[in-house]
């Protein structure tokens, strides 16, 4: 268990004088739906292009099934499949005959490989039908279809859901989602989106102009994140009083109507039960920072000027 399939070490890479990336640790462990998440800019793309060696980096080391990525690159890459860029397909080709030509270029895949991906991606049923009359989200799904054709053991999706509208981003969700819990594939995929990562990653690394900011269990970061919530209930007096004394809360008072306190995310539950148990009729617990407030403000308080070679 916590096997570690992909490790960057102090990974770096400047484009003249910006650090696109700069000192990222990261690890990504066997099994995990790991979310890469940063606002536009942020550095996701290039170190995924680092890590499927289309780039160099300029300092640091990338570690992949234990291996050097740069001592291995071939005999590891085989076993990663990935979706960079908006899939290139034949539009007058049907989405089989497709995978077959793609398949052939890789070493004739066998047929009954190429339906599985298509069945995987449920794509199965529209397998005849040309790519050109092929929705957005269906031409990403056959993009992860055809990461698939090596059995990837890591699967490196980049803003897989980028430009589909919200039925297509659901099924691509639900595609992760089948990957991971039914075929045990690890997975990392990049999001500037906190809702998407949030729905279906199981750990996390949140960058910003290039750097780390926090990595670990998506709801642990989540849970362990403070918010201000506003309570109000009939017997603002006997609440504050029972709150004040719980070593979760913070900075409580009473304003107006409400009771105003900081808290951590998954606290609310047991604050409405201590407030009911007590024979305190609540009227609405309100968290007033939402977690996309949070991740604003992790990436949002740096300036881009940061990211010069003489101030890193
Ligand atoms: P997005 O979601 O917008 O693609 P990202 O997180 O993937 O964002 P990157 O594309 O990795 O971010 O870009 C990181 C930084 O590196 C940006 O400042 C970008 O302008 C810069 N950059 C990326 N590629 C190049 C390049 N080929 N030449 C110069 N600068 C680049």
């Amino acid at each position: 268990m916590n096997e570690i399939v992909l490790e960057t070490k102090n990974l770096t890479k400047y484009y003249k004088k910006v650090a696109a990336v700069y000192d990222l640790n990261i690890q990504v462990f066997r099994g995990d739906v790991f979310g890469f998440l940063g606002p536009n800019g942020a550095g996701k793309s290039t170190t995924i292009r680092m890590i499927l060696s289309l780039i160099k980096p300029t300092n640091g080391k990338i570690e992949i099934f234990g291996k050097d990525l740069k001592k291995h690159r071939s005999e590891v890459l085989k076993r990663v499949g990935s979706l960079v860029e908006k899939p290139d397909f034949y539009n007058h080709l049907s989405a089989l005959d497709n995978l077959k030509f793609i398949g052939s270029l890789n070493g004739n895949v066998d047929n009954n490989k190429i339906k599985k991906v298509l069945e995987i991606a449920n794509l199965i049923d529209r397998m005849h039908d040309k790519v050109k009359n092929y929705s957005h989200g269906m031409k990403q799904r056959l993009g992860i279809a055809q990461a698939l054709l090596n059995d990837p053991e890591l699967l490196i999706l980049d803003e897989p859901t980028s430009g589909l509208d919200p039925n297509g981003m659901h099924e691509v969700r639900e595609l992760i989602k089948t990957l991971s819990s039914e075929f045990n594939t690890t997975i990392i995929l990049s999001s500037h989106l906190l809702y998407e990562v949030e729905q279906v990653a199981t750990r996390m690394a949140i960058i910003n102009l290039g750097k780390l900011i926090v990595q670990g269990k998506v709801q642990e970061i989540l849970n362990d994140e403070k918010q201000i919530i506003h309570i109000k209930v009939d017997n603002l007096q006997k609440a504050f009083e029972l709150l004040k004394n719980e070593n979760y809360v913070s900075d409580i008072k009473i304003e107006d109507v409400f009771i105003k306190l900081t808290a951590p995310n998954n606290k609310t539950s047991d604050i409405n039960e201590l407030l009911v148990k007590n024979q305190i009729k609540v009227s609405s617990i309100i968290p007033k920072r939402t977690l996309e407030d949070y991740y604003l403000e992790l990436t949002q308080n740096e300036h881009p000027k940061m990211r010069m070679k003489k101030n890193v």
